[in-house]
């Protein structure tokens, strides 16, 4: 566990704090710095611990602060464990950052069956553990804030990459219901940012084909849209283009053309090649 503090100017989050999960890599690392920028103080969490400090150390050394904990978030009770240290040493949160995920690509039978329930535990079911274990924190916030990594593969069916789909369709759908669930209960103090990206060059994915699709996003672009959709407050950061697209295509397209179409773009087979981790 670490801490470091120091003098930050004016900015969007000043005066809030961000809890950001699987914080230590790729887009999490630079959701962190991004909101350690916009003034906020931020809570970097991860299974990799070292990984973890080394981000809160790299916001204090640009004069930011910030805390570390490692994690195993796929386990309830370190999730208990996290929320009672962060209130100890870093007081309530303002902003939720459900990032952490994984995936393994493979044929449905090939992949153990322990890491498709590893897959939902950590993509799903944490994603709803660290929200009930930090929602007081945000309904005393008058300015909270949810913001759920999913992915453009909560809205497709994924070949070679079922319990990934399975999981972030789950996020899109928690994530959903509970934006109107605070509509309902008047409790507008509280946004939820749905955040869906096609792939994004972080190395979770190398090795995936998708040739019809281009070049897989930067993780600094991704991030910049994110920090845009969570400043306004909008519902969904979907990235590319062609992911804003999907809700009208299942809607007008019979189920045949939806897969044609996948098959077309080289959606339908590219997590065939994946290595990533
Ligand atoms: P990444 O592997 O760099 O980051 C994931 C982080 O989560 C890692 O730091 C990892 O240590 C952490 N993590 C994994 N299991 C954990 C656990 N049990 N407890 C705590 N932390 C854990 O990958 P990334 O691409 O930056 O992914 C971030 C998010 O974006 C994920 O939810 C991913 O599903 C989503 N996403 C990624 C892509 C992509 O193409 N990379 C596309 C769409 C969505």
């Amino acid at each position: 566990m670490s801490r470091a503090r120091s003098e930050q100017a004016k900015a969007d989050f000043f005066g809030q704090t961000a809890l950001i999960t699987g914080a230590a890599s790729g887009i999490g690392r630079l959701m962190a710095l991004a909101f350690a920028r916009e003034g906020a103080r931020v809570i970097v969490v991860d299974l990799n611990g070292e990984g973890a400090a080394e981000v809160a150390s790299e916001i204090s050394n640009r004069g930011g602060e910030a805390w570390s904990f490692q994690a195993d978030l796929s386990d309830p009770a370190a999730i208990t464990r996290l929320k009672s240290a962060v209130t100890t040493d870093a007081g309530p949160i303002d902003i939720l950052v459900n990032n952490a995920g994984i995936v393994f690509g493979g044929s449905f039978e090939s992949v153990p069956l322990e890491r498709h329930l590893k897959t939902m535990r950590v993509n799903s079911e944490a994603m709803i553990t660290m929200t009930y274990a930090f929602f007081d924190d945000l309904t005393r916030s008058r300015d909270a804030h949810i913001v759920n990594i999913a992915s453009a593969a909560g809205y497709l069916g994924v070949p070679f990459g079922t319990s990934y789909a399975a999981s972030k369709w789950a996020a899109i759908g928690f994530s959903e219901s509970l934006r109107q669930e605070f509509i309902e209960c008047g409790r507008e103090n509280i946004a939820v940012t749905t955040v869906c990206p096609g792939y994004i060059a972080t190395g979770m994915f190398d090795g995936v084909r998708s040739p019809m699709l281009g070049k897989p996003m930067t993780p600094t672009f991704i991030v910049e849209k994110i920090m845009e959709g969570v400043k306004l407050r909008q519902p969904f950061v979907k990235e590319p283009f062609i992911v804003k697209t999907t809700d009208v295509l299942r809607a007008v397209l019979p189920l045949n053309w939806q897969i044609r179409t996948s098959q077309l773009l080289g959606l339908s087979d590219s997590m065939r090649s994946w290595k990533g981790h």
